[in-house]
């Protein structure tokens, strides 16, 4: 059995009891270095492989060879691992395999949580996109920051920058700023859920020049978006 483990942002808190549940009864488990020393705690005395970050094809290859020789693996995956997480490539890799038996274990993803810690920001449609182009064209990244911008969604950018994308973010605001506000309302969540979580409510123009790494999520509001008692929050539509 190869259980695919999405174990929330950070806390053991945040995590399900069904998340919890398969990690202790693997017999292997799987992960980027990070994401295993979070679950540490429950992985005791049973085996561990985990590669550093870009290893992602290496871990599910892993992980697959694991499930084909008849152990119980989980792969761990933060947030949900079906959320640019480790689910499809690992399904993919297990193709030829059918005889192993495979189970998606959802997660909280960076949107909920970090949405949790700002408010309620995602309480109307929203459209999450992540800015990094190792695996998507830049130009088809600007395509659909246009496209939900200019369809007023609340819009979840994951992967926001790191040091050698330092100017992601800030073209990603002048491109939503062609159809937003400049006072937009928008909110960041860096290390939701871990030692040193931080958060803050900013605009769409003073976003563009915030800095940002690989913890942090952001959040754009719609036109609708409004700052309530230092939270952010989308409105619904309800009359009261
Ligand atoms: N599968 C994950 C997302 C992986 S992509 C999920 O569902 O949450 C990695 C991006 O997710 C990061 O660059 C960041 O934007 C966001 N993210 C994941 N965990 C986070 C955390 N604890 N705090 C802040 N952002 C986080």
């Amino acid at each position: 059995m190869l259980s695919i483990v999405g174990i929330g942002p950070g806390g053991y808190d945040d995590m399900t009891v069904r998340a919890v549940n398969a990690i202790k009864n693997a017999d292997v488990i799987t992960g980027y270095k990070l994401y295993v020393d979070l679950v540490r705690d429950l992985t005791g005395g049973k085996e561990v492989f985990c590669t550093e970050m870009r290893g992602e094809v290496e871990r599910c290859k892993k992980a697959a060879e694991f499930a084909i020789s008849g152990k119980n693996v989980a792969l761990i995956s933060s947030g949900d691992a079906g959320i640019y997480g480790m689910a499809g490539l690992v399904l993919k890799i297990l193709e030829d395999h059918p005889e192993v038996e495979t189970e998606v274990i959802p997660g909280v993803s960076a949107c909920q949580s970090g949405g949790a810690v700002l408010g309620a920001p995602l309480v109307h449609d929203f459209a999450v996109i992540s800015l990094s182009n190792l695996l998507t064209p830049w130009s088809l990244i600007e395509k659909r920051l246009e496209a939900a911008a200019s369809a007023d969604f609340v819009i979840v950018l994951y992967n926001p920058g790191s040091h050698k994308r330092k100017d992601y973010l800030s073209r990603a605001c002048d491109i939503m700023l062609r159809h937003k506000s400049p006072e937009t309302v928008c909110g960041l969540v860096k290390n939701i859920s871990r030692d040193g979580e931080t958060s803050s409510i900013t605009t769409l123009e003073r976003l563009k020049s915030t800095p940002v790494d690989m913890l942090t999520t952001v959040f754009v509001g719609n036109s609708q978006t409004t700052v309530i008692n230092g939270k952010m929050v989308t409105p619904r539509g309800y009359r009261i």
